[in-house]
C-alpha cells in the first residue's frame, strides 16, 4: 500500500498521565535539545511529500504543550503536496485554543475521551476536578470554528469504561462526532494486563444486538478505520482493531519520534535516526531523500509476522504517538 499519511509526535510532554500511556512517576523526559526543530520536523515532512505523503498528522505526548504549535501546523501546511494537516489532543487546551489552530490552516483534530465520567476520567488520567468538563468544551470548540469532522479516541478498558458503550453512543450523536474504539495496545504504563483488553468486535457485536446492523458511512479512506450509523440514533462509530487484526497489507503510515527517529512500524522497535542526519556538518536534502527512499522500500517488506513478533515494543506510548 502506498504511504500517503505520516504521524509526527512532537513532544513527549504531556498536562496529563493516562494510566495505559505514561508509567506512573514518570519525570524524566527527553531534553528539550534533543528534541526536533519545527524547521527539522518541515523539513523531513518536505522530503515525505516528494514521496507522496499526503496527510501530516500531530500528535505526541500533548501537541498542545508544545509552544508555538501553530507556526508548525502553518509551515506544514505550505509544503507542496501536503493536503491535510490534523492533530490528535486530549482535548484540554481546545477550548481556548481552538480558533487560534484552525487560523493558522490546522484542518481536523481527533479528541482522546476514554470516559464520560468525571471521576473516572480523573483517575484515568490523573488529571485535577472540572478536567473533562473542560475537554467536553473543547470539543464543543473545536467543531464551532470548523476542525471537522472531530473525532473521539475511546480506548476499551475492561472493567473500566466498558459500561460506558451506549453512552458513548448518545454522546456521539449528541455532540454530532464519530466515536473511535480502540483496542487497548500492550505498551503502555502500569494499566495494561490481558485481563483489561476488549476486542473492539464484541462492541460491535453489542451494539448490532441493541440497535441492528451497523450502516457503514461513506468517507475517503486514509486508514483502517471504518465509520458506521447506529441504528437511527444519530450516532456515528468507528472500530479499530489494532491488536486482534493486523493490517500490515493497509498500512498507509509512518511515524516520527520527537527525537527525530522514523518507526516503519508502531509494534517494530525497528528505528531510522533521521535527527542525527539532519544535524551532521555538511547536512544536504539529498541525503535524506535516498534514507527515506530506503525506509520505505523496508516498510513495503514489513510483514504482520514482524508485527506479531516484536509485539511489546519497547517505547512507552506518549513517547510514539500513537
Ligand atoms: N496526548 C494526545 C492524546 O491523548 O490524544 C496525543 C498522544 S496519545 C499517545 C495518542 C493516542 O494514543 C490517544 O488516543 C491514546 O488514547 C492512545 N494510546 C495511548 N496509549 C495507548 C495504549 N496502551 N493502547 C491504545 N491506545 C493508546
Ligand atoms: Fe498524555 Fe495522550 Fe498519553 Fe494521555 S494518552 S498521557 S493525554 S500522551
Amino acid at each position: 500500500m502506498a504511504i500517503n499519511y505520516i504521524r509526527v509526535s512532537v513532544t513527549d510532554r504531556c498536562n496529563f498521565r493516562c494510566r495505559y500511556c505514561m508509567p506512573e512517576g514518570k519525570k524524566e523526559f527527553i531534553p528539550h535539545s534533543e528534541i526536533l526543530s519545527y524547521e527539522e520536523i518541515a523539513e523531513i515532512v518536505r522530503v515525505f511529500a516528494e514521496f507522496g505523503v499526503r496527510s501530516v498528522r500531530l500528535t505526541g505526548g500533548e501537541p498542545l504543550v508544545r509552544k508555538g504549535i501553530e507556526s508548525l501546523i502553518y509551515q506544514l501546511k505550505e509544503i507542496e503536496g501536503i493536503k491535510e494537516v490534523s492533530l490528535t489532543t486530549n482535548g484540554f487546551f481546545l477550548e481556548e485554543k481552538a480558533e487560534k489552530l484552525r487560523e493558522f490552516g490546522l484542518d481536523r483534530v481527533n479528541v482522546s475521551l476514554d470516559t464520560l465520567d468525571p471521576e473516572k476520567f480523573s483517575f484515568i488520567t490523573h488529571s485535577g476536578k472540572g478536567s473533562l468538563s473542560r475537554v467536553l468544551r473543547g470539543i464543543e470548540n473545536a467543531r464551532e470554528v470548523g476542525l471537522t469532522p472531530v473525532k473521539v479516541n475511546t480506548v476499551l478498558i475492561k472493567g473500566f469504561n466498558d459500561s460506558e458503550v451506549e453512552d458513548f453512543v448518545k454522546f456521539s450523536a449528541d455532540y454530532g462526532v464519530e466515536v473511535r474504539f480502540i483496542e487497548l495496545m500492550p505498551v503502555g504504563g502500569e494499566f495494561f494486563s490481558r485481563e483489561n483488553f476488549i476486542p473492539v468486535s464484541s462492541v460491535r457485536e453489542l451494539l448490532e444486538k441493541k440497535f441492528g446492523r451497523l450502516e457503514p458511512v461513506k468517507t475517503v479512506k486514509m486508514g483502517p478505520a471504518k465509520s458506521f450509523r447506529v441504528g437511527n440514533t444519530g450516532a456515528v462509530v468507528g472500530f479499530i482493531p489494532s491488536v486482534s487484526q493486523h493490517f500490515c497489507s493497509e498500512c498507509n503510515r509512518v511515524r516520527l519520534t520527537s527525537d527525530g527517529k522514523l518507526r516503519l512500524c508502531l509494534m517494530s522497535d525497528r528505528e531510522i535516526d533521521l535527527k542525527s542526519l539532519l544535524r551532521t556538518p555538511g547536512y544536504s536534502r539529498e541525503l535524506l531523500r535516498k534514507t527515506i527512499a530506503g525506509a520505505l522500500i523496508a516498510k513495503r517488506n514489513i510483514n504482520g509476522i514482524e508485527a506479531l513478533e516484536s509485539l511489546g515494543c519497547s517505547r512507552k506510548m506518549f513517547t510514539i504517538g500513537g
